[in-house]
């Protein structure tokens, strides 16, 4: 895998360094009412990146005004074919500028440039799957009437102003999973990405605007959860807020949407368990494993942290893992050979070594990683060594809570049905996987798992066209398929009665 180019990186950061970045309201981008702005740090190098224009309440009544008085205007009344061929030009504008993008994150939040581009596909297919659905979402006749003469039909419309409010961990990702169905649908967006991520937002923001977006339809509001996010959260001009995020903010959330009964998508975190059979592939399981833990230094909502393997292969197998781990390359995110990058900050990073310090207490036995990585390069990062730990109990709280950094926990397992209750027994339910070679036992376990992902034989595989999220406290609602598109639309039963004259 090539470097990113060096004139490239040097661009964009003389740009962030211009000056506050702006927010975008209305097709305007200006800077906050209130004047306010925060900065952006790159976490591998603790370096600040950019200022950036802190929305407050204020900021969010007008944006909320701009989303709607497009909403109102001619967007509401724009042809499907019309906003999908906008979404076909932004899908052409974002695979052009996509390694742009990918810098914008890895300089934000730290991912490895070679986990942001290898979601490349996926995301473009994304992109394109919202626009071929934009003229695919028609509703229904029901004629005869079953119990009259009257024409009935079923027309389907865009619920109104979303606000978005998503994490720092994929910021492309949550842009596109936001604003795809807004754009599809016909809705319109307030985005509040994280105070910890805002970078690839507002440049996706701007190529939306070059893709002929109108004005106010997508708007970006980068500020911090407890002013921004829990004004848009409360405000009474949204119709439905979308949120990716942690439980305790959902529960926030929950309450202040309460006010005027907004519609609620909420897409969680989770504990999933990974189960390894003795009878599976074990030579692809082992990889596997840590990256289903590992990957984005695993600040992966659905990573894969509870990995329960048969007792006859325990202590080899998880040895293995602990192995890869040990071997995997930490590093700056820019390197293309790193694999694991910084956490998005240094309070993650104490956050995480909180769990370590938790595991180690609680008598789990550490195999691998459990402190940050030696060596000066990495000193000014908030880097942590994959960790694995064994001896783990279910108890633990590096077993029962989300951790939201690389830190495995592993355990040992005698019977089917043991592990099935094992796995399901948690508040969450967002993803699991299972290696095994009889197929019997993957259907029996693909219909058994309390969970809104099942993987056999993969883990974190994600289609445009395949249903996300989250069964128990990982939330509900989706993102992808026609089931995410649903969240956006109303249904209207249109009754037309006539008669022969
Ligand atoms: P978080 O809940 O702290 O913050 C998420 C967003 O909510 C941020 O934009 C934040 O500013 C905002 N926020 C915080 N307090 C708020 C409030 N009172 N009112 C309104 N908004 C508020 O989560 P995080 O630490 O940024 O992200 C990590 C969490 O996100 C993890 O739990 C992870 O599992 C979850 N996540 C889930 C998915 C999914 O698709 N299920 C994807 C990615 C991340």
């Amino acid at each position: 895998m090539h470097a990113p180019d060096p004139g490239l990186i040097a661009a964009i950061k003389t740009r962030l360094a211009a000056g506050p970045q702006p927010m975008l309201i209305g097709g305007d981008w200006t800077q906050a009412a209130a004047g306010q702005t925060f900065d952006s740090h790159d976490p591998a190098t603790g370096e600040r990146l950019a200022s950036v224009a802190r929305a407050g309440s204020e900021d969010i009544d007008r944006a909320v005004a701009a989303a709607r008085a497009a909403f109102d205007g001619p967007w509401g009344r724009m042809r499907p074919a019309e906003r999908q061929r906008i979404l076909l030009r932004l899908a052409d504008l974002v695979e052009a500028h996509f390694e742009e993008l990918c810098i914008l994150d890895t300089l934000d939040m730290g991912a490895p440039i070679r986990h942001t581009r290898g979601a490349k596909d996926w995301l473009l297919g994304l992109l394109r799957y919202y626009a071929g659905m934009a003229t695919a979402l028609y509703g229904q006749t029901v004629t005869p009437s079953t119990t009259s003469d009257i024409f009935a039909c079923t027309v389907r419309e865009p619920v109104g102003v979303v606000g978005a409010i998503v994490p720092w961990n994929g910021p492309l990702i949550a842009s596109i999973w936001k604003a795809g169905p807004v754009l599809a649908t016909g809705c319109t967006l307030v985005l509040k990405p994280s105070e910890e991520a805002p970078l690839s937002p507002l440049r996706f923001a701007e190529l939306a605007l070059q893709a002929g977006l109108p004005p106010g339809v997508l708007n970006v509001v980068p500020g911090y959860g407890h002013d921004a996010g829990a004004a848009l959260a409360a405000h009474p001009g949204v119709d439905k807020i979308a949120f990716t995020g942690s439980v305790p903010t959902a529960q926030a959330i929950m309450r202040a949407a309460a006010g005027n009964l907004k519609r609620l998508s909420l897409e969680l975190g989770g504990k999933s368990p990974n189960i390894v059979f003795a009878d599976a592939d074990l030579e692809a399981a082992v990889p596997a494993a840590a990256w289903a833990a590992f990957a984005n230094a695993g600040q992966v909502c659905s990573a894969g942290t509870r990995l329960f393997v048969e007792r006859a292969v325990h202590d080899d197998f998880v040895a293995a893992v602990a192995r890869y781990a040990a071997g995997l390359k930490v590093g700056s995110g820019l390197d293309p050979a790193t694999e694991i990058g910084p956490l998005v900050s240094p309070r993650q990073l104490e956050r995480v070594r909180g769990y370590v310090a938790a595991g180690e207490e609680e008598g789990a036995r550490l195999l691998a990683g459990g402190d940050r990585p030696t060596g000066a390069a990495l000193a000014a990062g908030s880097y942590l060594a994959p960790t694995v730990f064994g001896e783990v109990a279910d108890h633990m709280r590096i077993a029962r809570e989300e951790i939201f950094g690389p830190v495995l926990a592993a355990m040992p397992f005698d019977s089917a049905e043991e592990v099935l209750a094992r796995a399901n027994a948690s508040p969450y339910g967002l993803g699991a996987g299972v290696w095994t070679r009889d197929v019997g036992r993957a259907h029996a376990f693909a219909r058994r798992l309390q969970s809104g992902s099942v993987w056999i034989n993969c883990y974190n595989v994600l289609d445009p066209a395949l249903p996300f999220g989250g069964y128990k406290m990982s939330g509900f609602g989706h993102e992808s398929g026609t089931q995410q598109l649903e969240e956006y639309m109303q249904v209207k039963g249109v009754w037309i009665a006539g008669e022969m004259r």
